[in-house]
Parts: structure tokens; C-alpha cells; sequence
């Protein structure tokens, strides 16, 4: 059984095309908005907004899968994170539970190659370097825990200092300098 790939690569995640879905750093309405979100639905086009009307929204912490439909892969895993409000409320567990979240029902629809934006650290204001850490704690911990399942989770990191921080967080797990 081969390993999973876990990595972290700079670039536009609306234009990845070797995976079979990517994450969407939604809000709880699910009906699109700035940052990522709004990059993911001007590249699905339209319906991608109409089949998320059908969903009713979804709490922050969980996850909903639609189809893709003008972006390259076959699923957009929807999720809301946390808004930061000084790490008191919650927002490490949640931000947690986006990246499970997002994990289980990739892996119930037969995703095999997934790829992450940096969930809440726009402008939600998860300071990143923390975002990072625990971004790849989960994905690593289901990883191990799911053998088989996955043969590819990365993030697409937009800027240059995000990716950086992603490569170091990755790096720092795997026991490379
Ligand atoms: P949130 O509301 O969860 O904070 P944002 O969309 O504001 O989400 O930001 C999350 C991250 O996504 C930020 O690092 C931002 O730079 C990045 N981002 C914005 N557009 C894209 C894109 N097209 N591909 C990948 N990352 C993007």
C-alpha cells in the first residue's frame, strides 16, 4: 500500500487539475462570498451557487460536497471556518473539525486526491502559523488512520508567506530540518 503525498504547493487552487476535489473556505450560508470562495464560484460558474442554495447552509466546523462543474475536479468540499476571536471561542477546535470534517466526507465519495486552501486565515484572522500546525495534525493523525484512502492531500497556498509556513508545518512533522 503506497503512502499518502502530503504537501504544500504555491498557487491558484481553482486551477489544480490532478485532484479529484477541492475545499472551499466557505461561510455558514454556503451561498459564496470573498477570498477563496469567491474565486471557487466565478471558476464553477453559476450552478455550482445553485446547487448550494439547495444545501440550507452549513454550521461552522462541518462540511457539504457539491459537484464542481467549470473547475477542473469533480467535487468542492464546502466548509465553514472559525472566525477568530482570540482563541477563546473554540476556534482551534474548529478548525479542527473543518479539516476532519472535510477528510470523512471526501474519503465516503471515493475522493482520493484532495487539495486545501488555508482555511480561515484570510479574513477570518487565524493567525497562520497556528492554522498550519493544526491543519496538519489532523490531516496526518487521518491519515494514520485511514490507510489506503488518500493518495494525495496538499494545500494551495496563494501567497508566498503562507506557503512558506504550510511547507514549514509539513516539514517540522515529518522530522525534516
Ligand atoms: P477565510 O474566510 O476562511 O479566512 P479567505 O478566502 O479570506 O478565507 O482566505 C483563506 C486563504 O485563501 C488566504 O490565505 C487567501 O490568501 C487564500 N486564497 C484566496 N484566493 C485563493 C485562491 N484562488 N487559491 C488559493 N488560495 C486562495
Amino acid at each position: 500500500m503506497s503512502e499518502t503525498v502530503i504537501r504544500a504547493v504555491r498557487g491558484d487552487i481553482t486551477e489544480i487539475t490532478d485532484v479529484d476535489a477541492i475545499v472551499n473556505a466557505a461561510n455558514e450560508s454556503l451561498l459564496g462570498g470573498g477570498g477563496v470562495d469567491g474565486a471557487i464560484h466565478r471558476a464553477a460558474g453559476p450552478k455550482l451557487l445553485e446547487e448550494c442554495r439547495t444545501l440550507h447552509g452549513c454550521p461552522t466546523g462541518e462540511a457539504k460536497i457539491t459537484g464542481a462543474y467549470g473547475l477542473p475536479c469533480k467535487y468542492v468540499i464546502h466548509t465553514p471556518g472559525p472566525v477568530w476571536r482570540g482563541g477563546s471561542h473554540r476556534e482551534r477546535e474548529l478548525l479542527a473539525s473543518c479539516y476532519g470534517s472535510c477528510l470523512k466526507l471526501a474519503v465516503e465519495n471515493g475522493v482520493r486526491r484532495i487539495a486545501f486552501p488555508s482555511i480561515s486565515t484570510g479574513v477570518y484572522h487565524f493567525p497562520v502559523e497556528e492554522a498550519a500546525g493544526i491543519a496538519v495534525a489532523v490531516v496526518r493523525r487521518f491519515v494514520s488512520e485511514h490507510p489506503g484512502k488518500l493518495e494525495l492531500a496538499e494545500w494551495v497556498l496563494f501567497d508566498d508567506r503562507t506557503w512558506q509556513i504550510y511547507r514549514k508545518a509539513i516539514d517540522k512533522r515529518t522530522g525534516k530540518s
